[in-house]
């Protein structure tokens, strides 16, 4: 068995340093958030596999190249020729502003369905873990996601879901509707501030929501509850009792996107290294911090020797 398994969608991304324009020099790479969690890691050592869906196209090989070579186990990933790979296009419109398009309509990783998922589910693994995209892809994909949340839970696994609220993809309502369902199976809830109330009773004109929102969530069966912050770090609950909080690292931003699938790479990895909740938490920020300080959702994400990179002072060139 794997330590990690993942699956979801993983598209092409067409960077753009502006606007869409002929003749633009557009930097390419895969992004997709469970992938990008699976890379972390396996640059930090770990047995992580993606199992997904690609067409039969020059995305579908790009994506299945990247992640064989960043040494995500691709063994239960697979081809589909009616569908499409999914893509998307970014432009840095202006210096502080991205906008995103996306063609993920019909792509065949919303053909994903539960058979897609069983034979990977089979193989085992230590810790489930997925995200509140997957399921917005279509009713196969919801019901993929289902199905290996009861599954780890029944073989006792660890199931992580980061909540990861996509507007495009759906409504709040739909987003709580759908994933609500899988608490009682998760183990370990990642969620941004902001997105708390998808999955919990949203008690937004009181001054404790997300004290009473963790509440709800820990009594619906999460045995711990993990909240980013953004800028502001990440803090930590569990049924226990227990409760911890960090500090963001100071580092220069270059590109917050995948912060928070870096953060939940850093997570896992520390509890797949038996780490107390506090340095996993640690870990968790590193890893969001090294994805903020670099280009990229996940090109930036250290290998273990570099964990302790960031401390350095700024400036430094290792020699
Ligand atoms: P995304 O969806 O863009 O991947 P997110 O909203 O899920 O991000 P954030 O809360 O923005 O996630 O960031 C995740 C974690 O990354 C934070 O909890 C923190 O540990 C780290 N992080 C984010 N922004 C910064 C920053 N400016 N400086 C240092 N660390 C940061």
């Amino acid at each position: 068995p794997v330590d990690v398994l993942t699956f979801g969608e993983t598209m092409l991304a067409v960077q753009l340093p502006g606007s869409l324009a002929v003749g633009a020099q557009a930097r390419t790479t895969v992004a997709g958030a469970e992938s990008n969690v699976a890379i972390g890691l396996a640059r930090l050592g770990h047995r992580a596999a993606w199992a997904g869906l690609v067409g039969d196209d020059e995305p579908g090989r790009l994506v299945l190249r990247t992640l064989r070579a960043e040494g995500v186990d691709i063994t239960r990933a697979a081809v589909r020729a009616t569908a499409p790979t999914g893509a998307m296009l970014r432009e840095q419109r202006v210096a502080d502003l991205v906008r995103v398009h996306y063609w993920r309509d019909g792509s065949a990783a919303s053909l994903l369905t539960p058979a897609d998922i069983e034979p990977a589910l089979g193989d085992g693994a230590r810790v489930l873990h997925l995200t509140g995209i997957t399921g917005a892809l279509g009713p196969g994909p919801l019901e993929a996601v289902g199905a290996a949340a009861a599954h780890a839970h029944a073989h006792g696994w660890t199931v992580a879901l980061d909540v990861n609220h996509r507007q495009r993809l759906w409504t709040a309502d739909e987003a709580g509707s759908a994933l609500r369902p899988l608490l009682p199976y998760v183990t370990v809830l990642i969620a941004s501030d902001d997105e708390l109330p998808v999955v919990s009773d949203a008690f937004t004109e009181s001054a404790d929501a997300e004290e009473r929102a963790v509440d709800a969530l820990l009594e619906a069966g999460v045995r711990e509850v993990v909240v980013k912050r953004g800028g502001e770090g990440a803090a930590f609950r569990d049924r226990r009792g227990a409760r911890h909080a960090v500090a963001a690292l100071r580092v220069p931003v270059r590109d917050t996107v995948g912060a928070g699938d870096a953060f939940c790479a850093g997570y896992l990895s520390g509890l797949l290294d038996g780490l107390p909740p506090a340095e996993r938490l640690a870990r968790a920020n590193t890893l969001g911090a090294f994805a903020v300080a670099s280009d990229g959702d996940w090109e930036g994400l250290p290998r273990r020797d570099e964990l302790g990179l960031l401390a350095a002072a700024p400036g430094t060139a290792i020699r």
